[in-house]
């Protein structure tokens, strides 16, 4: 049995559980060790049979001797009982937008729903909204959930399908009989969420392929399959399309099917004026074709340098291309250090030791430690006392590590008056300041813009964390006036915060190219709260390089004396009167 499937039961498990209101404890453990199975380099199987299970993090005697029972039998009793008590159609009814497991088990109760089309028919006779703690609003969500659902239209955070995708990608190329195989779409552009997949494919033979295609454990509907196009929904209700084409149109259609549509039309006016035809097969003067086999030749062909698919906007990269400006985008290997991640000392989950661990295998050599400051009591935030323990820690950490250093930092509350929760002696002591809004979000445009440019107007602040505090398809950003917390920062010398959790992309790809263009500097932080999170700073990378980013503009490229040489130099330059 494949990994995959293993962590796709445990997740099965946890969404029965919650639907079944078992403690948030059992259910997290679930989900904790289905993450962890998803991050394994390895098999399973394998450390089954070495008796490895208990290194797996999150994996305890129980859950290991579950993990053996799956891979040896291909069951699990204890699934097959929970299946017998809550139908898997009702479990995935939560994959609706809008339905979740109290919902789910109110459905199930009352009505033994368990099926999107019975839900459809009941919403829409008003029936819904007889249950207790259904309102008329609950009742419209959930149609137009049903909607979104159907229409595949709901976007994803990228953070929580591109894992997904790549899997997907590695799989094909390795037993899909494919020649060359790409990601397409807004996905490969790393646009910050995404509606669907697309992947682009040669096929040596397309029948084979498909049958590899759709028997994968992650599908969960086959919804067409042809010679050129497979399309199947997941199981989370994310459709992939799988694109056919033939070998020497592959960099054409790749151009074509990555989008954007608005970059594309830009590229059609060139080839135009060149007297070529520019389509999903190729290049062509006449019926001659000129270019297709890669995207780099269609490329060439029309005199311009490769554009990386970041880049494909039509945001000016083409006027960019054309007089050799292209920005020569930042790199996961110029990336040096983490700027923001959490550890035990507020709600992080890991040490500094397992920080560090993590680091060094990220390839990192340096990480700011920020945890949360006095005032934000529910994610342990750190009285002054602790914060000072933390640096005592983090500075005898230092003295016996040799590869990876750590800088004492803070992720500091802004009041809704614009004060730090930290009088500035403390700041002061600290490598690092990240200030950042956790409260009081529902304040008007100006009051919350001026409270965070006070806060850009301490001399201790490096870095405003989370500049508009979005959350993904879960809140908007609050009212803020973007352009002139970048003016401001760019006056005081601040940086501005990539926050990488997959939850966030805050900055986004167009405020980031703004601050770079007003001279700001920006951070990446993977805000982890557990080491696996560290990941994230390779999102926040992709937003970066959305946003037009080079390595000078990006203070994570910095080696450990630069940064803190840079950090000092900051708070005392912002001393000095303007
Ligand atoms: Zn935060
Ligand atoms: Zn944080």
């Amino acid at each position: 049995m494949r990994n995959e499937e293993v962590s796709r039961v445990f997740r099965a498990i946890a969404d029965i559980l919650e639907i079944k209101g078992e403690s948030r404890f059992r259910i997290n453990a679930y989900r904790r060790a289905a993450q962890a199975i998803d991050n394994l380099p390895d098999h399973l199987e394998d450390r089954v049979r070495e008796n490895r299970l208990l290194t797996i993090p999150g994996i305890g005697k129980d859950l290991a001797a579950k993990i053996t029972e799956l891979v040896t039998t291909g069951k699990l009793a204890y699934f097959q009982t929970l299946q017998s008590e809550i139908p898997m159609s009702l479990v995935q009814l939560m994959d609706i937008p809008g339905i979740g497991p109290r919902i789910a088990q109110l459905l199930y109760e009352e009505y033994q729903i368990s099926g999107i089309d019975e839900l459809e028919r009941l919403a829409r006779a008003q029936q819904l909204r007889r249950l207790p703690g259904i309102k008329k609003k609950t009742e419209e969500n959930i149609l137009r959930g049903i909607e979104l659902f159907r229409g595949g239209l709901a976007r994803r955070p990228l953070g929580r399908v591109l894992p997904v995708a790549l899997r997907l990608v590695d799989y094909l190329r390795e037993y899909a009989f494919l020649d060359r195989v790409s990601l397409a779409g807004s996905i490969r552009r790393n646009r910050d969420t995404v509606k669907d997949v697309d992947i682009l494919g040669v096929s040596a033979d397309p029948d084979r392929t498909a049958e590899a295609f759709t028997s994968l454990p992650e599908v969960a509907e086959t919804l067409g399959s042809g010679q050129t196009r497979i399309s199947v929904r997941l199981h989370f209700g994310l459709q992939v399309d799988l694109r056919l084409v033939k070998n020497d149109t592959f960099g054409a259609a790749l151009c074509y099917f990555t989008g954007s549509k608005e970059h594309n039309v830009r590229l059609r006016e060139l080839a135009i004026k060149k007297g070529f035809k520019l389509n999903e097969y190729g290049l062509f003067r006449q019926d001659e074709r000129l270019a297709g086999g890669s995207e780099h030749d269609v490329y060439q062909a029309l005199g311009l340098p490769f554009i990386p698919p970041e880049l494909r906007e039509n945001r000016g990269e083409i006027e960019a291309a054309l007089t050799g400006d292209l920005p020569r985008l930042v790199t996961r290997e110029d990336l040096k250090g983490d700027l923001h991640v959490h550890s035990v000392f507020s709600d992080g989950h890991d040490d500094l030791e397992q920080i560090a661990r993590q680091a060094k295998e990220l390839g990192l050599e340096w990480v700011g430690i920020c945890d949360h400051s006095a005032s934000l009591r529910i994610a342990g935030g750190l009285s002054v006392e602790r914060l000072l323990q933390k640096l005592r820690a983090i500075r005898e950490f230092n003295d016996r590590s040799p590869d990876v250093k750590l800088l004492c930092g803070a992720e500091v509350d802004i009041d809704r008056h614009g004060n730090l929760d930290y009088p500035d002696e403390v700041l002061a002591k600290l490598d690092l300041v990240v200030a950042a809004v956790h409260t009081v979000f529902k304040l008007d445009q100006s009051h919350m813009t001026s409270r965070i440019v006070r806060a850009l107007q301490n001399p201790y602040v490096h870095i405003l964390a989370h500049p508009t505090g979005r959350l993904l398809g879960e809140r908007e950003p609050y009212l803020v006036d973007v352009p002139v917390i970048i003016k401001e920062a760019a006056r005081h010398a601040k940086c501005l915060e990539i926050n990488g959790s997959a939850r966030r992309l805050d900055l986004n790809d167009v405020n980031c190219k703004a601050a770079k263009d007003s001279g700001v500097m920006l951070s990446i932080g993977s805000d982890a709260h557990r080491v696996e999170q560290m990941q994230d700073l390779f999102l926040g990378l992709s937003v970066a390089r959305r946003g037009w980013l080079e390595a000078r503009n990006v203070l994570n490229t910095m080696s450990y004396g630069e940064l803190t040489r840079y950090l000092k130099g900051s708070s005392m330059q912002a001393d000095q009167p303007h």
